[in-house]
């Protein structure tokens, strides 16, 4: 059948709206956050959960693979097309009906396609939000098949420990819909299927709707900038935090000199906080919080954060060397706007690894040691998620590198990247990103076979038909 007359079939199945033809209009839909930039046979938006079930089982009929976009913020070539021009993309973007605030349950039932910004934005009159926090805006859908970690994890973990249930799709001959939306906290009568969903790059089905749960609002905050005695006191100072802290403790989020200067650099609305504008080597971003309104005669929260400080500065072998309390919100902007320093500096390679926490600064001082030996010019700006052994691992290339051009170099770096990082330091080579095109290699290498095949017959039974840009197993026949 000719493209022609599978838009003329889908239009006449789903509607106008809902079938984007034009290069022009489907540009958005084929250019990822990052990287890559796809070419797509056409774009789907269905509004409703039927309407995925009829894009996905006319697809599946006629052989056309198909790639689940959100928000079209991931970072592991997950959510756009290859460049064939043969996929199909089915974005969520139209799915904002559903949005139904249970206050009692204090969990809400809402569409894939809302933002998260959205969610949080309806949320604040009643004091809730869905405590996922990031610098990105994704949609639901997207972070359910990534299942997206965040600032705050430390405290709230992931989408996976904040989801309840879930509506998804699959792509079979009729594209069955699963309905597991329970919106029970506890559960346990039979196999949970709703987590086969969460994480796997929607390679099992699409996720239509979903039950979160959601947490209070914190009526009081107060953040510090930390400044390590040296990278090997971070890990005892997180511990002294946490001894002296235990819940209060929101984040505590690493930061290194070169990431900082490149978002102070790039990012004009960021003022530079540090005495003399001089950035340490690395500092940390430590956030406590509590759900209710000050009360009388109690210690203020930027009290609580100072007398901890200063009794961990007291110590002997204090590992911290300077602190500074300072507003939220300027002081997570400056957090917040190292992603997009980074990228400014040259090409960058970006990884997201994670470690058991006290592996994360050895494994980052291995790595500043060893990288210039066998990649020379290449710069390390890393940052991450200290308090849950996440670290965003950014390589950048400047212009005139040697390894600017060179083709190989990308596959080259990574290789040796993850050789020390999963091989020798037993860590994830994916935290929080989940898999997409860029992470498939390492899947393939780093998964042993009995797995795969178990994943392969997963897929066989939820959605054999093409379905995401991973394999988990399963052979891949793209369609021609
Ligand atoms: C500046 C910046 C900062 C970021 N910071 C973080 C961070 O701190 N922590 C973190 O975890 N991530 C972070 N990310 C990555 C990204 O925002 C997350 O992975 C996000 O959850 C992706 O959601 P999305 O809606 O954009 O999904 P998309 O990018 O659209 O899709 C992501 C994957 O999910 C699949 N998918 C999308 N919708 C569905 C669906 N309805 N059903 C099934 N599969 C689907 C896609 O096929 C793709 O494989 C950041 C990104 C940027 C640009």
């Amino acid at each position: 059948m000719s493209l022609d007359a599978h838009i003329a079939a889908l239009t006449a199945l789903l509607g106008d709206k809902a079938v984007v033809t034009s290069a022009n209009d489907r540009a958005a839909y084929e250019a990822g956050a990052r990287y890559d930039t796809g070419k797509a046979a056409l774009v789907l938006r269905p509004a409703s959960t039927t309407e995925v079930s009829a894009a996905l089982a006319y697809c599946v009929a006629h052989e056309l693979a198909v790639v689940p976009q959100a928000g079209n913020t991931g970072l592991v070539s997950g959510s756009t097309p290859d460049e064939s021009g043969a996929q199909v993309v089915l974005s969520l973007d139209r799915m904002t009906s559903r949005f139904d605030l249970d206050l009692d349950n204090r969990s809400l039932h809402v569409d894939a396609g809302f933002r998260l910004s959205e969610i949080n934005r309806r949320l604040e009159p009643h004091g809730l939000f869905f405590p996922i926090d990031l610098g990105a805006d994704p949609r639901i859908g997207g972070m359910l098949a990534t299942n997206t970690g965040g600032s705050r994890f430390l405290k709230y973990g992931d989408v996976r420990r904040n989801t309840l249930g879930l509506t998804v799709v699959l792509a079979d001959d009729t594209g069955t819909v699963l309905d597991l939306t329970s919106s029970l906290r506890k559960n346990n009568t039979g196999v949970d299927w709703k987590q086969i969903f969460i994480g796997t790059s929607g390679a099992f089905g699409v996720v239509t709707d979903a039950v979160l749960t959601l947490e209070r609002l914190p009526k009081q905050t107060a953040t510090a900038f930390l400044v390590p005695a040296s990278s090997s006191s971070v890990l005892p100072l997180l511990t002294a935090m946490e001894d002296r802290l235990g819940a209060y403790l929101s984040a505590f989020e690493g930061m290194s000199k070169d990431a900082v200067a490149a978002a102070l650099a790039h990012v004009p609305s960021l003022r530079n906080p540090f005495q003399g504008g001089l950035i340490p080597d690395y500092v940390i971003l430590a956030e406590i919080s509590r759900t209710w309104a000050p009360r009388a005669g109690e210690q203020s929260l930027d009290d609580v954060l100072e007398s901890v400080l200063a009794d961990i500065w007291e110590a002997s072998d204090a590992p911290l060397s300077d602190a500074f309390i300072g507003p939220p919100h300027d002081m997570w902007a400056l957090r917040h706007a190292l992603s997009e320093g980074v990228k400014h500096l040259g090409r960058l390679i970006a990884f997201d690894l994670s470690f058991r926490r006290g592996d994360i600064m050895a494994f980052c001082a291995r790595m500043k040691a060893d990288l210039p030996n066998h990649f020379s010019g290449v710069t390390v700006c890393d940052f991450g998620h200290i308090g849950d052994g996440g670290v965003h691992f950014n390589l950048v290339v400047p212009k005139d590198s040697e390894h600017w051009n060179d083709p190989t170099f990308e596959q080259r770096l990574r290789t040796f990247v993850f050789a020390v990082a999963v091989e020798e330091f037993n860590g994830s080579f994916s935290a929080e990103h989940a898999i997409g095109r860029k992470n498939q290699p390492f899947y393939n290498q780093y998964t042993p076979q009995e797995i795969k095949t178990l994943a392969a017959g997963l897929k066989s039974m939820t959605s054999p038909g093409h379905l995401g840009t991973v394999s988990f197993g399963e052979r891949i026949i793209r369609p021609a």
